[in-house]
This record gives C-alpha cells, structure tokens and sequence, in this order.
C-alpha cells in the first residue's frame, strides 16, 4: 500500500531555500519514492527541477546552487492518478507571465474528470495526465483578480482530497482541502516560514512548529508574514491510515503524536485477542511501536524476530528472477535463535492484498517459530481508497471478499486477530467523526466518481458485483 505524496513550502529570504526543501523532502521519503522535485522563485522567475527517482539520486550540488530565490516548494510522488512517467513529476508550473503558479500537491481529486473536460472546452491545455495540473488550470482560470480568491475559487469546485503547496512569483500558499484528509502543517525557521506534510520534515530541517493548518484553510505567506483564509467545512475526514501506517511515528496529526497512537493499538490488540504465547514482534519498520504496546499490556516479552532491509525497494534497480523469487526474503531476514521453538504473537499494520503476510508467516515458521498468531492494527479492508491511497481494487483487497477464519487459513497463522474499528478509534484518543475509514466501513465522506464505481464493477467477478455498493454522503 502507498501514499500518494509529500509536500513541503519555504519562504525564508535569509535561507538557501533549495537546500532546505531537499533535506524536508528527504525526511518526506516515505510518503513517495518515485519521484522528486523543488521548484523555486527569485520573483522574476520560476524554476524547475523533478526527475524520476528518490530524492538522493535526483538532485546533485549542482541541480540544487541553480535553484535559487527565497522562496521554494517540493514534492515525493507516488503516483495514484495519472501513470508513472516522467512528464507526471511535480511541483509543475501551470500558466504565463506573472499568472504562473508552480503547485504540489498530496491527495486525489474525485472530479478531475469533469473538470479536466469544462478546462479543455475552455482552451485550457494539459501536459500531465494528474489532477494536479487540473487543479491548476482551475484556479488559472478562475475570474478573481487577486490569488487567495482564485484559490477559494478552485476550492469551491475541487472535490476529494488535497494538501496543496502553490508558489506564484512573490507568495507561498499552504491549501488543506475542507475534508482535512491529507495532514498538513506550518512552522517558522530564521524569519522565515514553512509548510510540510508532516512536522517530522519540521523537526530534521530545525524549523519550529507553529501549528497543523486546518481543513478548508488557506495560509498565505508573503514578505509582511503569515495571513489565514478559512472556508466553510462540513464534514472532516482525516484518513485514519495517516495514524497507523503512512506518516511517521515521529509527526503529530491532529494533536496527536503517532507514536503512542501506534503503541496503544497494539494494547488495544493484547486487550481485544489475547493469546498465551512467549514472545510479542512487531513488523518493522511500521508495528514495531505497536509490538511494544502489545508486548506492555499483554506482559508478553518482546523480541526482535525480523531485521528489516530498510533500503529494499528504495532502489531503481530491478531485480533478477533469481532475486525476485526469494520475495519477502530480499525485505526481512529472521533470527532463528530467538524464534526456534517458540509461539509468538506477530503484530502488522494492514493486511490489504494478503499477498505479503502468509511469506512472512512461512518465513517464520521456516525459522522454527511453532505458533504464528498474527495481530492486525487496522480493521479488515473491505472497500478501496478514493483519496490518494494506492491501495488495490475492491476485487484484489482480500477481506472483501474472505471471512477472517478464511484470511487466517489464506495466510497460514495459527489465529489471526484485527483490531476492531473502536479499539483502533480508543487508540487515536480522537474524535471519531473527524476521520475516514471507508476502506473498513464503505461509508465515503463524499460521493465518489461515477467512472470509478463503474471501473471497481468491471474488475470484480460476475457474482461479487451485486453485493458491491459504496455508501455514499
Ligand atoms: S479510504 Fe482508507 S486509506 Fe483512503 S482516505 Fe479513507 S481511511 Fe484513508
């Protein structure tokens, strides 16, 4: 499963902008990694520099001293709308003269398709195939005269999900769409400013942090400081995912620091599936706080059973058959003298696909472990992600369409416990009507795009159509 992307925005005339935006995105990493880019201003000019690839293998020295001016956004892509090429990398410069804007953006845009046709009857014209440069081209196109009107303008007709970082020639914009689905924050470095996705970036580029911007809230940043603009909001729909697997431990979302979020779900776990075992894991990187928390309120021990390749899939190197077919193991390689002969309890983030948990399962019992008993953070997921999460179709997600005694047998563990959707609610210690969780619930906080139902129909086999229905609100 994957994110779509990480933002981040710096206006800070005293700073090397480039530079800061390239160790931001390097702590965004996690949240893209297929490409990267900064676009910069020194008022007279906006440029560009995005290519394929992570962030340390896209910039150079020298990429970075010819980005000049005081002000820069970035962007990590994983890419959910519009293929993986690159003509798709962001931040992008839509526009001509001073009505250009360069725009990144973390999110998925439900209308882009209407939108994109309104725009090309209008003589609007795309590069890109992403609801990026559709997002763009609307607030281009929008008749306000001055930036924040054609920003609330676009917002008026955008539906979905958007955190946005847009520079014109003199302004820094931070843009959280009204459902507040993506995270993002503000923070102030040397007289300057900055916006990210996650405070984490905040914290490893020693900017302080000011405060999250609010769903439906626009920051404008210009040489006399910071300014707020706040649109009406109904229903706010923070993804819960943000909490259990896609931002780090180490950012704060609504409040909340992940961390102890992560550790009391893997409490909320000992609590709701007990089992007599001898030892608790977490799979790192990402259950590794919930292992812990299972380990504290279970008075299980915790052991570090797998050591995770953390730099496995952060290659552009394809693998050989050879490599390829050792799968799971190429990720994670287990420590058969902590595991032989013992029963464990196994905490993970998701299962999605269930294409990854049973080679982890065999990879264990290969090691010796006698009892596999995996815990689960996030309830079973039943419905795909309309909101940026490159997550699967309703078709491929296995908990649509098996029991939770069919996944445990799918997956070969000895028993199989999900937390339930108030344990992981109790975990966040959130309000629950400020999150999304229609990948558990099919409960959508707006209506999704017809072509996409449509789409999800035609994947699913004859007889799973009929039960297929996402509610909609
Ligand atoms: S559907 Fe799931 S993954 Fe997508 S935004 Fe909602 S909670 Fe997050």
């Amino acid at each position: 499963m994957h994110e779509s992307c990480g933002v981040f925005g710096v206006y800070a005339p005293n700073e090397d902008v480039a530079r800061l935006t390239f160790f931001a995105l390097f702590a965004l990493q996690h949240r893209g990694q297929e490409s990267a880019g900064i676009a910069t201003t020194d008022g007279k000019r906006l440029q560009v520099y995005a290519k394929m690839g992570l962030v340390s293998q896209v910039f150079s020295e020298d990429s970075l001293s010819q980005l000049t001016g005081d002000i820069a956004i970035g962007h990590n892509r994983y890419s959910t709308r519009g293929s993986s090429r690159v003509t798709n990398v962001q931040p992008i410069v839509v526009g001509k003269g001073s009505n250009t804007i360069a725009i990144a953006h973390n999110g998925n845009i439900v209308n882009a398709k209407p939108l994109y046709e309104e725009l090309s009857d209008l003589g609007y014209t795309f590069h890109t195939s992403t609801d990026t440069e559709v997002i763009a081209n609307l607030v281009l196109s929008s008749p306000e005269k001055d930036w924040v009107g054609k920003i609330r303008y676009a917002m008026h007709r955008l539906q979905g999900a958007y955190s946005l970082a847009i520079m014109t020639h003199h302004h820094l914009f931070g843009v959280r769409g009204p459902l507040g689905v993506r995270p993002l924050c503000l923070g102030a470095i040397n007289g300057g400013w900055v916006i990210a996705s996650e405070s984490c970036a905040l914290d490893h580029i020693g900017a302080n942090f000011i405060r999250e911007i609010e769903p439906g809230e626009i920051v404008s940043i210009t040489e006399n400081g910071v300014d707020s603009y706040r649109e009406e909001v109904g229903r706010r729909a923070t993804c819960i995912f943000e909490y259990i697997y896609f931002a780090r431990p180490d950012s704060v979302i609504n409040g909340r620091l992940l961390y102890p979020a992560r550790q009391a779900m893997g409490a909320g776990l000992a609590e709701e599936h007990p089992v007599d075992v001898d030892l608790v894991m977490g799979v790192p990187d990402s259950a590794i706080a919930a292992g812990i928390g299972y380990s504290h309120r279970s008075d299980i021990p915790l052991c570090e059973g797998l050591l995770k390749n953390r730099y496995v899939g952060r290659t552009f190197i394809e693998p050989d058959q050879r490599i390829r077919d050792l799968g799971v193991k190429l990720k994670f390689n287990p420590l058969p003298q902590m595991l032989d002969g013992k029963r464990i309890v196994v905490v993970d983030d998701s299962i999605v696909r269930g294409t990854t948990t049973p080679k982890v399962v065999e990879l264990l019992r290969r090691a010796g472990v006698k009892e596999v008993h995996m815990r689960i953070c996030a309830p079973p997921i039943r419905y795909p992600c309309f909101f940026g999460v490159d997550m699967a179709t309703r078709r491929e997600l296995i908990a649509a369409h098996k029991t939770i005694p069919e996944v445990r047998d799918f997956i070969g563990a000895d028993s199989l416990g999900y937390l339930s959707i108030d344990g992981l609610i109790k975990a966040v210690a959130l309000p629950k009507d400020i999150f999304c969780m229609a990948c558990f619930t099919g409960d959508y906080p707006i209506p999704v795009q017809l072509e996409m139902d449509k789409l999800e129909l035609e994947t699913m086999p004859a007889g799973q159509q009929e039960p297929f229905g996402i509610k909609q609100r």
